[in-house]
């Protein structure tokens, strides 16, 4: 068997899930919203399914679906793409990083990734066989840490994997850390493959900012979106990336091997939602924002020293002021069995294999009616 696989452990997303519904919990841990999509989504799915759209669609996608990608980089981000050679459709987010990242990598190349960093990442880049180069942000505002970046990035390096908005810390990169990063990949001749997911859930005044945008990165970058974020619709596993034609061909290389295509009925209903106006997009970031109000104002009353959050699903609260015996995991362990919410302990977002983490720090999701936050908050109140 495959010795890295049988090292794997299940993803907490998964543990922490199965524990909050053997405890009856409110599970702000997995990042799913509680509330359905757009319905007119369903019906475009629906209707198309009853249409007969139900045989193989093209590798890289429903040249609808393409072409609403290329137009929603141009509305939201002013990236000029051309839908026929420079998108590719995959099944969701995770196959695109993983294919992405195929595209990019040859055994022993370095890849630079941001610590704390989403559960793929690293196993996948090691079952490539390439060299993870962790850059660890630090709490509480998890800014770039210029000089270890610098330092990092060298001749081996092939790519830079950046996540903004990110999980699970909720920090959107500022325009002025992407134009250093920018900086330093030109002067290395590296790219990156920009897992941007969370790119409309970022909270006014910040801005989501692509790097993919600034000058003279198009042609190194690797842009990933997920309707499964942008819609709400987690189950649907509809991802897109966007990248110059040389790499969106191997991206769509690694994409038939994979899964080779993706339904094709979400397909078409992820085009008609990429159209939606500003308003959709809005009311979708202003909705996600009165839940985090609630749920920060809630953890500080509780006791809990919350961290700032700009974007993504997530907030970080700090257990340390609680004075609790035990580490995060242990944390999450005894507030899912005795308070009934769940959250998920930060230590899983840092390499096993490296220095440790911190050790005191959740991370609750947001995504949830106002009324489950409300009752997660009464319950917590519980906790001191
Ligand atoms: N991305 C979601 C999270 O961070 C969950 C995805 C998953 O369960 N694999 O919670």
């Amino acid at each position: 068997a495959n010795a890295m696989l049988s090292a794997l452990p299940t993803t907490i997303f998964s543990v922490m899930s199965a524990l909050a519904v053997e405890h009856d919990a409110v599970n702000l841990g997995q990042g799913f919203p509680d509330t359905e999509g757009p319905a007119d989504l369903v019906e475009v799915a629906a209707a198309a399914l009853r249409d007969g759209r139900n045989q193989y669609p093209p590798l890289a996608g429903l040249p609808e679906l393409r072409a609403a990608v290329a137009s929603a980089n141009l509305r939201f981000c002013g990236i000029e793409v051309d839908p026929a050679t420079e998108v590719v459709v995959t099944c969701g987010a995770t196959e695109a990083i993983t294919a992405s990242l195929m595209a990019l990598v040859n055994p022993g190349d370095e890849v630079v990734v941001f610590e704390p960093l989403y559960d793929t990442y690293l196993p996948v880049l090691r079952m490539l066989g390439a060299v993870a180069r962790p850059v660890r942000l630090l709490p509480p505002d998890w800014s770039l840490p210029r000089a270890e970046l610098e330092a990092a990035v060298g001749p081996r390096t092939k790519a830079i994997l950046l996540n903004t908005p990110m999980n699970p810390t909720g920090k959107v990169f500022t325009r002025e850390e992407l134009e250093f990063i920018a900086g330093l990949m030109a002067r290395h001749d590296v790219y990156a493959v920009c897992d941007e997911v969370y790119e409309h859930l970022t909270f006014a005044p910040v801005r989501h900012v692509a790097l993919m945008s600034l000058p003279g990165m198009k042609a190194r970058t690797i842009r990933i979106g997920s309707a499964g974020k942008s819609f709400s619709m987690t189950g649907w596993k509809v991802g897109y990336v966007t990248a110059p034609a040389p790499l969106a061909a191997l991206v769509a290389k690694a994409h038939q091997l994979l899964t080779f295509t993706v339904a094709p009925n979400l397909q078409r209903a992820v085009a008609v939602g990429l159209e939606k106006d500003g308003a959709y997009f809005q009311q979708l970031s202003e909705s996600m924002r009165r839940s985090r109000d609630i749920l920060t104002q809630g953890l500080r009353d509780a006791g809990f020293d919350v961290l700032p959050c700009d974007g993504s699903y997530f907030v970080i609260a700090d257990f340390a002021p609680l004075g609790f015996d035990g580490d995060d995991v242990a944390f999450c362990r005894a507030m899912t069995c005795t308070l009934g919410v769940t959250g998920i302990p930060v230590s899983a977002f840092y390499d096993p294999d490296g220095a440790p983490g911190p050790r005191t720090l959740v991370r609750f999701a947001f995504c949830k009616r106002p009324e489950v936050v409300t009752e997660a908050v009464r319950r917590l109140r519980r906790v001191g």
